[in-house]
Formats: structure tokens, sequence, C-alpha cells
């Protein structure tokens, strides 16, 4: 059972996730898969993480799904079929967000400049809010 209780830290964890997106993927479709998995990740983590177990050895998420009745074992790897088919799945993404959320030390949040990444702009109104499950993030252009 996985459960959210700094709520800020999450946020952060999933800002920092999109920038990091947006810095290093530059495939403009696979950016997009990106930032729909870990969309969808955010969403699992918050209604489904009674049936997720985190495993601190190997820093790997176990999921139970509930659509296919399946357990996946997600860190850099998964089981699922988007993954054999090279493509982002949000079990990656989920054991990623979790994983930095539990180590407070492997990650610093905030070490990305806010000006290089777009989502993160201060300068002006965001052009709109997006959430991820219960977090909202302000979008700029
Ligand atoms: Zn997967």
């Amino acid at each position: 059972m996985l459960q959210i209780e700094n709520k800020d830290r999450f946020a952060k964890i999933i800002a920092e996730a999109l920038a990091k997106i947006e810095l290093t993927v530059t495939d403009a479709g696979m950016k997009k898969r990106w930032i729909n998995a870990i969309a969808k990740a955010t969403a699992e983590i918050e209604e489904n993480g009674v049936f997720m177990t985190y495993q601190e050895d190997d820093h790997s998420l176990i999921i139970w799904s509930q659509k296919s009745n399946k357990i996946y074992s997600a860190n850099g790897h998964c089981q699922c079929r988007a993954f054999e088919q090279g493509s982002p799945c949000f079990h990656r993404a989920a054991a990623r967000l979790v994983r930095l959320y539990m180590e407070p030390e492997s990650v610093t949040v905030g070490t990305v400049e806010a000006k290089e990444i777009p989502y993160l702009k201060n300068t002006k109104e965001p052009i709109r809010v997006e959430k991820y499950g219960s977090v909202r993030l302000p979008i700029y252009n």
C-alpha cells in the first residue's frame, strides 16, 4: 500500500519530472507519450495507491493492475505491452515518481533552473492549468 502524504513534495517531483522530459526528450511524439504517462501515473498513484507497493531494496514499484489483473514490477523496465513495444508506460513513470518521493537524498528537488523550463517559467500568467490527479500545475508558454 502506497500513500502520498506530502502532496507538496509530490507536486514538486511531478513538476521536476515534466521539466526533465521537456529538457531531455527531443522527439515530440515521445515527449507527449511520456507526459501522458506521468499524468496517468500521478492519477493512478493517488487513486489506486492501495494496489501498489514500493520495494526499497531494488527501488521497484509493484503495481497490481485492476484492469488486466496482472502484477507489474517496474523500475527502469516493465512487463507490460507498451514497454515491449518500446513505448513509455505509466508503470515506469509511477516507479520513478515514487522512487524520487521515497528517497529524499537521491534527488534535490528544484535543481533545474526554472527559466529553462517552459512549464515552470514564472514571468507571465500561465496559459492554462493542467491537472495531474489532484495536483495542479500551471503551464506557461
Ligand atoms: Zn509498464
